[in-house]
């Protein structure tokens, strides 16, 4: 049997450079495929005319540039697109663009140099966290994504917009979607690589954020890496609250990972700081006595706070609701008199379930955390008395 084809994409340029000089040629073969995969959107060997018809013909047997198939992308009203991404198994994760207000998707303001065209991607076919108020850990878990998965969510959605005439391109990638990027760390490093590379897609790293629900040990790993953005999924300021959220916290507790962020925010430079996530459910995390005890675990931190209203998911048991407005307005200025830079996250796509938490595509569940859950609920509903 032949060996698989080497996929080419999402190969970071020093792996690229690697790979040709492999094969007795010269590197910048790299810098010139590259262009052609990123800048040209070609997938075809053949029609990389500056390599020679030799070089193309070895090329087209060793190595190919496959990119997960995109599903017809939904669009909601307020300019958010959510497409289907065809991984292996017949499975699927989502992508979501969030194009800034004052353009849409469909009628890019032209030369508006502000505006910014958010990518939020999945790194891997669902999640094993099981946070509690998250509609991916439902879904359970089948395994991660490759190098060439989570940089074909990009180059896919980047496509996407210059056939409709928006050359910004994606300006901000966020590894929000499903999945914990932090547990799939090699392919999202060499992503990120990809992302911010010149010959590829050349976004910032400012602009690129890795989120994650707090893998201590791989927090302190990606210092050694990388300095791309940081966003922390916090969603309580007290232990015995964050371990009913975000039960990886029972592992590696609040202060463990603030250390860890502190050691990020060593390499990141003092300018810079890190993004601390906040779902606010209502009864659960959004007292003021909450955001108090919030604002003093992150005093003296480089941090700045993203609240987040909870957004609904159909397979919800718990029961969670999104605050009132006047509620998060007090959760917020509580937060800023405490003198801690706090932002309110604008729901964006969630009629199409595109808003945070509500991401989950088709997982081959190999955990059989869904089967459990459903099997809990089905002995709940059996011992919940009549109405
Ligand atoms: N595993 C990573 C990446 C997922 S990010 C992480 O935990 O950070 C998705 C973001 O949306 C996280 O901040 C997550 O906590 C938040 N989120 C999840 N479910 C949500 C919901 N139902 N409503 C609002 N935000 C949610």
């Amino acid at each position: 049997m032949a060996d698989a084809k080497t996929n080419l994409l999402g190969m970071p340029r020093a792996a690229l450079r690697s790979f040709f000089e492999g094969i007795g040629e010269k590197p910048y073969r790299a810098d010139q495929v590259m262009r052609w995969i990123y800048r040209a959107k070609v997938t075809d060997i053949d029609a990389m005319t500056n390599i020679s018809r030799s070089l193309r013909s070895h090329l087209r047997e060793i190595a190919e540039i496959r990119v997960p198939a995109f599903s017809a992308g939904r669009r909601s009203s307020d300019g958010v697109v959510k497409w289907l991404a065809h991984v292996e198994q017949g499975q699927e994760v989502e992508t979501v663009l969030i194009p800034d207000a004052g353009g849409t998707y469909d009628a890019p303001e032209a030369g508006t140099p502000t505006r910014r065209n958010t990518l939020c991607i999945s790194s891997q076919v669902g999640c094993s966290l099981d946070c509690s108020f998250c509609a991916t850990g439902k879904q359970g878990f089948n395994g991660n994504l490759t190098r060439a998965e989570i940089v074909g969510q990009v180059w896919q959605a980047s496509r996407e917009l210059a056939a409709r005439g928006d050359d910004r391109g994606i300006t901000n990638v966020v590894f929000m979607g499903m999945g914990e990027p932090l547990l799939n760390f090699q392919p999202v490093i060499d992503a990120t690589d990809v992302l911010m590379d010149d010959l590829a897609f050349g976004i910032s790293k400012r602009r690129v954020t890795i989120s994650t629900a707090g893998v201590v040990p791989r927090i302190r790993d990606l210092a050694l890496h990388t300095d791309v953005s940081l966003a922390v999924s916090l969603h309580a300021p007290r232990d015995e609250l964050r371990n009913v959220l975000v039960p990886l916290n029972r592992k590696y507790p609040i202060a463990d990972l603030l250390d860890a962020c502190r050691h990020y925010l060593r390499r990141l430079g003092e300018r810079r700081s890190i993004t601390m996530e906040y779902t606010l459910i209502e009864g659960v995390n959004d007292s003021l006595a909450d955001a108090r005890d919030l604002a003093r675990l992150l005093t003296g931190l480089r941090a700045k706070v993203n609240l987040i209203p909870f957004n609904p998911f159909p397979d919800d048991r718990n029961g969670y609701r999104r605050p009132d407005a006047k509620r998060i307005a007090g959760f917020q200025s509580s937060l800023l008199n405490a003198g801690i830079a706090t932002m309110l996250r604008t729901t964006r796509g969630d009629e199409i379930g595109a808003a945070c938490g509500q991401l989950t595509g088709t997982v081959h569940d190999r955990t059989r955390r869904r089967m459990r859950y459903l099997a809990r609920e089905a002995v709940s509903m059996q011992t919940r008395p009549a109405p």
